[in-house]
């Protein structure tokens, strides 16, 4: 948008852009697509395993872990050289509106107010404006991981998923990172599975022999973080205010592949809020809605589905076979195509 001559200011709440909680990126997005370049990607893989109790599925196909500090790095390269006002250390309080309800300000941490036309919520599962113009729940439910960067003793073109009971609530990862290092890691939809700590657990899991075999934990420095996994939402303005992202819950709700699916959002969004910038005119906000609708409404309610089904099985170590087993039965391309989330009723019910 400010390469096309907006006035863009980045309102960011870490003193450090590039500092990150967590670095789990594993991705199917194309670097050059998005203007990247091959300095993002971490490791290209060639093969993945797919691991439930009894049954250990190795599928070929390509797929990305991106160096996440480099992703972030470029992007901010890109606004700095488009002219974005970045902001960092600014973190959003409150704001101000009209008798109308319309936003005419947002206020950070230090009380100084920042006006503009349009507001575009990107502060990911805090939601800091979505949730206050019904764009998001009040009360949003998340997932939670955590990881370790450990070392890694498989093939650096090669990952690992875990599912089923040891996995409980949720699914394991190993991504390589290149360097013989990799990052182990555990999402969860529950706070505490099996009733003790996500830590606790974690730790557990990071003892199982199909873990050791893998990789060797040599540091203590545990990361993570939430990724929201509310129902699909298809409302992403109200007013002068629009959410791209997390904080309109835009990450896929099946395995929480979110770079991908938030980058398509914004190029969705971007020439139409550059339109309705232009003209005021609220049908472009209502074209940006309507496009995402017609390219993934009905994809994310299929995740949604799948999500609920997955849930199912990994609490119960047959079930969690039994989805193996029908892995097992498909091609590559196939595989390839469930994994990154191009769910089709030919690619579940055949090879
Ligand atoms: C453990 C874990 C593993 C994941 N693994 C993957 C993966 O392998 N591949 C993948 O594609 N996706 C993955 N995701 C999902 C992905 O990280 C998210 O979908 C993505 O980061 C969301 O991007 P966003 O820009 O919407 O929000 P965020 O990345 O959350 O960014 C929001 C920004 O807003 C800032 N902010 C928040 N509140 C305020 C405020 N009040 N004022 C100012 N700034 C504020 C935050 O500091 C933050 O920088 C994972 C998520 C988790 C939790």
């Amino acid at each position: 948008m400010a390469g096309s001559g907006v006035r863009v200011r980045l309102l960011e709440a870490k003193p450090d852009l590039l500092h990150f909680s967590f670095k789990t990126l594993g991705s199917f997005l194309e670097p050059e697509k998005y203007g990247f370049s091959r300095k993002i990607v971490a490791s290209e893989l060639t093969s993945m395993v797919f691991h439930s109790r009894w049954i250990h599925t190795r599928k070929h196909g390509p797929a990305r872990i991106l160096d996440k500090a480099q992703v972030h790095r470029e992007l901010l390269e890109k606004c700095q050289s488009n002219g974005v006002d970045v902001l960092a250390g600014t973190s959003i309080k409150n704001v101000r509106q009209d008798p109308d309800g319309q936003l005419t300000g947002v206020i950070d941490q230090h009380g100084t107010e920042h006006t503009a036309r349009l507001y575009v919520d990107c502060s990911g599962g805090k939601a800091v404006l979505t949730h206050r113009y019904g764009l998001m729940d009040k009360h949003p439910q998340f997932a939670l991981g955590v990881e370790y960067n450990v070392r890694y003793k498989d093939r650096q073109d090669c990952a690992h998923l875990f599912y089923g009971e040891n996995f409980r609530e949720g699914y394991g990862w190993i991504f390589p990172l290149g360097g013989e290092r990799a990052i182990v890691g555990f999402g969860s939809l529950q706070q505490k599975p099996a009733g003790m700590s996500l830590r606790q657990f974690f730790e557990r899991i990071l003892a199982l022999p199909v873990i050791t075999n893998l990789i060797e934990k040599d540091n203590d420095d545990i990361q993570g973080g939430a990724f929201p996994i509310s129902d699909v939402k298809t409302k992403f303005f109200s007013g002068n205010v629009v959410g791209i992202g997390d904080s309109v819950s835009q990450g896929s709700p099946l395995l929480g592949e979110g770079y991908r699916f938030i980058l398509e959002a914004a190029s969705i969004a971007a020439p139409h809020l550059i339109s309705y910038l232009a003209n005021g005119d609220q049908q472009d906000l209502q074209r940006y809605e309507r496009e995402w609708n017609d390219t993934y409404a009905q994809l994310f309610h299929r995740h949604k589905r799948l999500q609920r089904l997955a849930l199912r099985g990994s609490r119960n170590d047959l079930l969690a076979d039994t989805l193996s087993l029908m892995m097992k039965t498909k091609r590559s391309k196939t595989f390839g195509k469930l994994i990154s989330g191009d769910i089709t009723s030919s690619a579940l019910w055949f090879p």
